[in-house]
């Protein structure tokens, strides 16, 4: 299906599919010790335009102090461009500029200034964006010298640009593939449909060794239909977004009554949650509550792959989660996956 390890620049060896928790230095400082007796943070990203523009930060971490050091973990850190800032408002930033500084603090694994591709852009926007971005990641391939760069797929809404920008990314060689602005094509209603078909197709593009990263994923439930179309890396902040509107995330769906729980239908494992909960948690402990439940589900998807019981996995998500979520798109979104595997690629 896809190579189930990564090896960075450093010689780092990480399990494949794996889950990088955003991390924010100033705000979530002892996230990344994990838990004694738990699942273990082995990768974390970062937003580098935030370390960038802090002056006395960026000077430090390019003369005095590496990402690894001034992070306090040595484990996979990726980095991000600020792309995704830049799209609400101007960044004074440049792509050569800002990759450079990537390599530079020892990022291992990096990522050019692409140009974010909402669905609203229609083909000729997209198409431009694509082309720049390529661009940028021509450049950024002749820069970095250390670390290991995303080739990020753009594309927005139109399967075969995203096709084209795959392949173009493969006959350069890229060695990791990013897939980009495809957030809000899976926001709602846990409508997988789109993000799988690009993942899936993206896969059968790249080939099995190069591993790809949907940046911004981070549902439980939808997380094992991601690594069945192909994804092996995956990065979110949104354990905590999820904590700050009271969502409490299970690997069937995230719940804000406790209903399920008490009715005796899910049993939550983490420190935080005792044996026989009478409310969800809140604040830190929701938010400590969250993050152990994607990075548990990413072992139990890591079993479920080792054991060859991927597909059993995905119909007990299904069942629970139909039952709890009797609107949702996630069944019949997977369905039409399903059905469509046997199309021709990017039709
Ligand atoms: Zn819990």
């Amino acid at each position: 299906m896809f190579s189930r390890e990564f090896v960075t620049n450093r010689g780092t060896r990480h399990r494949l599919p794996m889950f990088l928790p955003v991390y924010q230095p100033h705000r979530l400082a002892g996230l990344l010790d994990g838990w004694e007796d738990g699942p273990a943070v082995d990768g974390c990203i970062v937003n580098a335009y935030f370390l960038y523009k802090q002056r006395d930060l960026k000077r430090r971490l390019m003369t005095e102090q590496n990402l690894h050091d001034y992070l306090s973990f040595q484990r996979l850190v990726a980095t991000d461009s600020g792309a995704f800032q830049g799209f609400t408002r101007r960044l004074y930033l440049n792509n050569a500029d800002i990759v450079r500084f990537q390599d530079r603090i020892g990022s291992d694994v990096l990522a050019p200034l692409d140009l974010v591709t909402p669905p609203g852009d229609n083909r000729v926007t997209a198409e431009a964006k694509l082309r720049a971005t390529e661009t940028r990641i021509r450049q950024a391939l002749r820069i970095v010298e250390r670390g290991v760069l995303a080739g990020v797929q753009q594309g927005g809404r139109f399967p075969d640009l995203r096709h084209e920008s795959s392949s173009v990314l493969r006959d350069l060689g890229v060695r990791y593939l990013a897939l980009g602005s495809l957030v809000p094509f899976f926001t709602r209603n846990h409508d997988i449909r789109f993000v799988c078909e690009v993942s899936a197709d993206a896969r059968r593009v790249i080939g099995p060794d190069v591993p790809i990263h949907l940046y911004g994923a981070g549902d439980p439930c939808e997380l094992p239909f991601l690594v069945a179309s192909g994804v092996s890396i995956f990065d979110s902040a949104s354990y905590g977004h999820f904590a700050r509107g009271g969502w409490y995330m299970t690997p069937y769906g995230s719940l804000r009554d406790i209903g399920p729980i008490r009715a005796g239908e899910y049993r939550c494992a983490c420190p935080v949650c005792p044996p026989a909960m009478t409310e969800l948690p809140g604040g830190d402990d929701l938010f400590r509550h969250n993050l152990w439940t994607i990075l548990a589900t990413m072992e139990e998807i890591t079993r479920r792959l080792d054991a060859g019981t991927l597909a059993a996995y995905l119909a007990e998500v299904l069942d629970v989660h139909d039952a709890w979520f009797p609107g949702s798109a996630l069944r019949t979104s997977w369905r039409t996956v399903e059905d469509g595997r046997d199309r021709p690629a990017s039709s």
